[in-house]
């Protein structure tokens, strides 16, 4: 039996249809004899759309304020999952982040995790339900809530992985795996089974948003075994975990871009 952390991108959640999948993904992996944390996103374009709200009410808008609005979509997508999850003759409980409790720093907007509480969540598994942790979201020690930046849930799952042991972290997400390049801008990139740490954590510096920055940095700092695969499919996507010897050779693993940059050569 093992214990695993299941986290759902925006597009995996991104309708009813696709929450019910979420869900039954989840009880069928609990039904193999695992225990299950779920973490989810908010719905696709709706992160998106609460800034965009924000700051139709005003031009700079308070950051406190934002990370309440902005936390709101992966709310949505906990408690929806929850509810799917029941529908489907499971059990699942959604937790938030103060309920957790994902303690961060006082940095609105892009906070950082210091601790985080695994009782209830276990308490949660020991009833045998499946734990529906809503992503991107924590409480700094005055109870104010903050969000970790965009992209943060995949840093929730494998901060909250690393805090209850679990056995390997899975994100769930739009394509297979990672790539040597994004894959939906250039066709020939190709599927890396595996990649270390280290490696994919250049990847991502150099924009590769299938895994926050960070969430590589604390899954190298705590060794877990990070497996990014579709949420569409049972294929085996890639596994991010140490340092491997069939890797030791390989000196660049991908190339990744940055959309805003451009590099321009003056001529003579
Ligand atoms: P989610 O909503 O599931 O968190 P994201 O949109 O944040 O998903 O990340 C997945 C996207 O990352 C893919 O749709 C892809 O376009 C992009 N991407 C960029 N670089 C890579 C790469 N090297 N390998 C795979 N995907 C990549
Ligand atoms: N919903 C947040 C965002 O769009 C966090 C996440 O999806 O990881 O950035
Ligand atoms: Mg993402």
């Amino acid at each position: 039996m093992a214990l695993v952390v299941q986290k759902f991108g925006g597009t995996s959640v991104g309708s009813i249809d696709r929450i019910r999948n979420v869900a039954r993904r989840a009880i069928a992996a609990q039904k193999r004899g695992d225990d299950i944390v779920v973490i989810v996103s908010a719905m696709s374009g709706e992160t998106n759309r609460l800034l965009g709200l924000a700051h139709e009410m005003v031009k700079v808008p308070d950051a406190r304020e934002m990370d309440v609005i902005a936390s709101t979509g992966e709310q949505v997508t906990a408690a929806l999952t929850a509810m799917a999850i029941q529908n489907e003759g499971g059990q699942a409980r959604s937790l938030l982040g103060h309920q957790v409790k994902i303690l961060t720093d006082g940095a609105f907007t892009k906070a950082r995790i210091k601790t985080i509480e695994g009782s209830k969540i276990f308490s949660t598994l020991k009833k045998g339900q499946i734990a529906v942790v809503a992503g991107f979201q924590g409480v700094d020690e005055e109870g104010d809530i903050t969000t970790l930046g965009r992209g943060g849930s995949d840093t929730s799952a494998v901060a909250i992985a690393a805090a209850i042991g679990a056995d390997a972290c899975e994100i769930y997400t739009d394509v297979d795996g990672v790539y040597t390049t994004d894959p939906n801008i250039c066709p020939s990139a190709r599927k890396i089974p595996r990649i270390s740490y280290e490696e994919m954590l250049e990847l991502a510096s150099l924009g590769a948003k299938v895994l926050q920055i960070r969430s590589v940095e604390i899954a190298m700092k705590y060794g877990v075994p990070v497996h990014v695969r579709s949420s569409f499919s049972d294929a085996e996507g890639t596994w991010v975990t140490g340092e491997d010897k069939s890797l030791e050779d390989v000196v660049v693993a991908g190339v990744a871009y940055d959309k805003g940059v451009r590099a321009f050569t003056a001529s003579a």
